[in-house]
C-alpha cells in the first residue's frame, strides 16, 4: 500500500499550520526556534531548530516545506537546500495540494 501523493500534501499543510501558531510565540530574544518536521508521515515528532530569518524565506514560497535530514520524500518532493540541521523541500504535487485547499474553502 503506496503512500499517496494527496496524503502528503495534507499533512504538509496540517504540520504547516502547527508552525504558523509556534511562528507567532516566537520571542525575539532567540533566534532560534523550535519547529516541527513538516514531513509526510503522520506520526513524525522530530523538531528542527530553524531561525527567524530562514522560516521566513521557507514561508514565503508556498510550495516549500521544512523536513528533518532524511525525512523528505523524493516521489512528493525535492531538495532545494541542506543546512545540516533540516533540509527545505519544495513539494511537486501542487496541483493536490491546491485541491485540498479549494475543497475546504469551498465548505
Ligand atoms: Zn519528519
Amino acid at each position: 500500500m503506496a503512500q499517496s501523493s494527496d496524503g502528503a500534501a495534507r499533512n504538509h499543510a496540517l504540520f504547516r499550520e502547527v508552525n504558523e501558531r509556534l511562528n507567532e510565540t516566537r520571542s525575539p530574544r532567540f533566534s532560534f526556534r523550535e519547529f516541527v518536521c513538516e514531513c509526510s508521515d503522520p506520526s513524525c515528532t522530530a523538531s528542527l531548530a530553524v531561525a527567524a530569518g530562514e522560516y521566513e524565506a521557507v514561508r514565503s514560497a508556498a510550495k516549500r516545506f521544512l523536513v528533518a535530514r532524511g525525512h523528505e520524500q523524493a516521489e512528493v518532493e525535492q531538495v532545494v537546500e541542506d543546512n545540516g540541521r533540516f533540509l527545505i523541500v519544495e513539494t511537486t504535487v501542487e496541483t493536490a495540494l491546491m485541491a485540498h485547499v479549494d475543497r475546504r474553502a469551498g465548505g
